[in-house]
């Protein structure tokens, strides 16, 4: 039955956040924002709850219960507190007497929220409704945490979405796609508690489904607005999944995670539990979280609750399949397509080394353990998914302000580097590629805005963010920063809010650029010139660590007659196919770009001709077992044939591995397609058909 509960809170979204849970459960809210507002609603007789949140203006929170009380009045109360700090002042102040039926505190899951009070109604209820309750929090967490993290590919998929119709105008399938896709989003959304990226998806959908009935001016116009509604609808959504996981790591359930966002949280799965005991000790030491786990189930169901950085795995030795399968199944948990993996095991055998790369293994870690290999290898595993953590670079003659600057940034996960002579930019960026410049303006010798355009004139650094930091706040000032090539402004004391906001911002705005310029919308992998960039810099490292690295070619066999015979939007949806499956196998640093047309390459990094044969015709496998569908409905199925090259063997240059492995997938095609080929040997073309 409904409850009336009054809600005394000044905090106007809050309010209104929890007003439509509870109306959601049933229940009337009456709302008061000060303590005139208040006096009414508390002599009503059918009052049930009071929800209170601290601080009363004018008064203090006890002083007020302890009058309420005093007045006879015995509804139940539960205390909101504004955080974590606030609630600990607060909770000593609670007397038995003011009889408190719960306190909490903010950022509040408003769902979570809803349950904790219905609760309250519950009467003692027996420990198998508590339990009840508590696996309905855990389960609902999860969920929450989960979308929270494929909330940004999902938006990414809107993305892509939005471009192909804007490429298509006249198609209104593809604009029934982007309406479909935000609505989607809208909902799970919304109901989960993600309220700002849900409003902006609401717009989304219907601006697409004014889209067909405008001119063809007004779409120019909606298609501007609608790009500009997406990049907010990410920001938004990065910052209520910051405000989300902040809030899960408040509730019970999760109690035990450490809230520190730059902390790298590891799974480990090993069924010898002292093992996992070592590995959770040196974690300790070297601020790495490992999350442990013995046996299959227990992975899954931790996967699924805590965000991860990366997975360490041990193989069984009797059933090396169930740990692969593991891996696998990790892998296609939503938002862990890209996790990086190692696998422990104590026999090393060729099968399961390929095996274990199918899986998208990055490490295979012999037992027993060298001291040091362990280390190192979570050092890797970090290192992989350090891609996601920004680098910022800060140039200011004085130190003590670059300091402090650093620390803030590094406290939200960034790295950062310090120089305090300009003189040392360029050689220092060589070596440390910043994501974003923070540039101070007046330093010795140069002034900020000379070192700015300077950059500028350098292609690689075109596109780099910069914000100038500077005391100097004039209108001349101002626009010097501007004319000078930089994109922001910052005005000393920087105030630590505006810095984040603003760092943040134009980060996430290079990064959506980048890879939007750097990926092919149709298989999601990079285009030609991203992936020679990318591979330059593993022909380096293999050239200075003095190790191997492996590139193939692929070509869709046939792909003339699919187009021809299905029609090319089939002949797309092959392409499309290919490049998820390429995506999703191999391991997260290896490459994958498309060549172009319906070429695909590869490139692995300390690989062999062998190990890549042998991942690459797995796939080839996987890829001819998939049905597609032709424009009349007729299922048919494709193959590819590729050619290997390795470096220094076949090699030193890119140029000539590209040039081997195209040469050898000629090969392949000429053997009869569907295979890969890492050797020379001329065939008779007798077996050609
Ligand atoms: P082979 O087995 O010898 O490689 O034969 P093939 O037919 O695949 O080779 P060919 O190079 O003659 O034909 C490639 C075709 O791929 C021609 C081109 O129209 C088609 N193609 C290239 N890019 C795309 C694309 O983005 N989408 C679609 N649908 N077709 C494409
Ligand atoms: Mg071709
Ligand atoms: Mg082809």
């Amino acid at each position: 039955m409904g409850k009336n509960i009054l809600l005394f809170d000044e905090d106007k979204q809050f309010s209104r956040l929890v007003s439509s849970v509870l109306e959601g459960r049933g229940h009337t809210v009456l709302q008061a924002e000060n303590d005139e507002d208040s006096t009414g609603v508390l002599n009503r007789e059918d009052l049930d709850l009071i929800i209170l949140a601290s601080p009363i203006k004018d008064t203090s929170d006890v002083s007020w219960l302890a009058k309420l009380r005093a007045d006879g009045n015995s509804a139940k109360v539960i205390l909101v507190a504004q955080n974590q700090k606030h609630f600990d002042t607060l909770k000593p102040l609670v007397t038995p007497d003011l009889s408190v039926s719960l306190m909490v505190y903010k950022p509040l899951i408003p769902y979570i929220f809803g349950a904790q009070i219905d609760h309250q109604f519950d009467g003692d209820k027996s420990e198998a409704a508590k339990q009840k309750m508590k696996d309905f929090e855990t389960m609902f967490l999860a969920l929450v945490t989960k979308y929270a993290r494929v909330l940004p590919t999902r938006i990414a998929d809107l993305s892509q979405a939005i471009e192909k119709a804007k490429a298509d105008p006249a198609n209104l399938d593809l604009i029934a796609e982007v309406q479909g896709l935000a609505h989607k989003i809208k909902g799970t959304g919304g109901s989960l508690g993600f309220r700002q990226v849900s409003d902006y998806m609401n717009f989304i959908e219907e601006a697409a489904m004014a889209l067909p009935s405008q001119s063809r001016e007004e779409q120019l116009i909606a298609w501007a607005e609608l790009d500009r509604k997406l990049v907010e609808a990410q920001l938004a959504g990065e910052a209520e999944c910051r405000e989300i996981n902040q809030a899960v790591s408040n509730t019970d359930a999760v109690k035990q995670v450490p809230n520190n966002p730059a902390m790298t949280r590891i799974l480990v799965v090993d069924s010898d539990s002292d093992f996992l005991a070592i590995v959770h000790e040196l974690g300790k030491q070297r601020l790495v979280d490992i999350i442990r786990a013995t046996n299959h189930k227990e992975a899954i169901e931790k996967a699924v609750v805590y965000a991860l950085d990366a997975a360490l795995i041990n193989v069984i030795p009797e059933h090396p399949d169930e740990s692969f399968r593991l891996a696998r199944e990790l892998r296609e948990l939503p938002g862990f397509e890209n996790l990086p993996l190692a696998f422990i095991s104590g026999q090393a055998l060729i099968k399961d080394r390929v095996e274990a790369a199918h899986a998208g293994a990055s490490l295979y870690l012999d037992k027993p353990l060298e001291s040091d290999a362990l280390e190192k290898a979570v050092q890797h595993l970090v290192n992989i998914r350090q891609g996601g953590r920004p680098r910022i670079l800060i140039c200011d003659d004085d130190e003590f302000f670059c300091n402090t600057v650093a620390l803030v940034l590094r406290n939200e996960g960034m790295i950062v580097r310090i120089i305090n002579d300009p003189s040392q930019i360029l050689e220092t960026m060589q070596e440390y590629p910043p994501e974003l410049l923070l540039l101070d303006v007046m330093m010795p010798a140069v002034t900020g805005f000379e070192v700015c355009r300077m950059l500028r004139q350098i292609p690689r650094w075109q596109d780099l963010p910069i914000i100038f930091l500077t005391g100097q706040v004039g209108v001349e000032a101002r626009l010097e920063a501007f004319r000078s090539g930089g994109d922001d402004y910052l005005p000393k004391p920087v105030v630590n809010e505006e810095l984040l906001t603003r760092v943040k911002v134009r980060l996430d705005r290079a990064r959506m650029l980048k890879d939007r310029s750097d990926k092919d919308t149709t298989t999601g992998l990079l285009l030609r010139r991203a992936f020679s960039e990318q591979l330059s810099a593993i022909l380096a490292e293999a050239q200075r660590l003095k190790t191997t690295f492996t590139i193939c070619l692929l070509d869709v066999d046939h792909f003339k007659k699919v187009n021809d015979s299905y029609g090319h939007l089939a002949g797309d949806k092959v392409l499309a196919g290919l490049g998820q499956l390429l995506s999703r196998r191999f391991r997260v640093d290896d490459l994958r770009g498309r060549w172009g047309g319906e070429e695909f390459i590869l490139a692995f990094k300390r690989e062999t001709l062998t190990t890549m044969h042998l991942a690459v015709s797995r796939v080839l496998d996987e890829f001819t077992k998939l049905k597609y569908t032709g424009d009349k409905g007729e299922e048919f199925s494709v193959s590819f044939s590729g050619g290997i090259a390795e470096y220094p063997k076949d090699g030193e240059s890119v140029f000539e591995l590209v040039q081997v492995s195209d040469r050898r997938l000629y090969l392949a095609k000429k053997r009869g397609r569907n295979q890969i080929v890492l050797d020379d040997v001329e065939c008779d073309d007798e077996l050609t058909h």
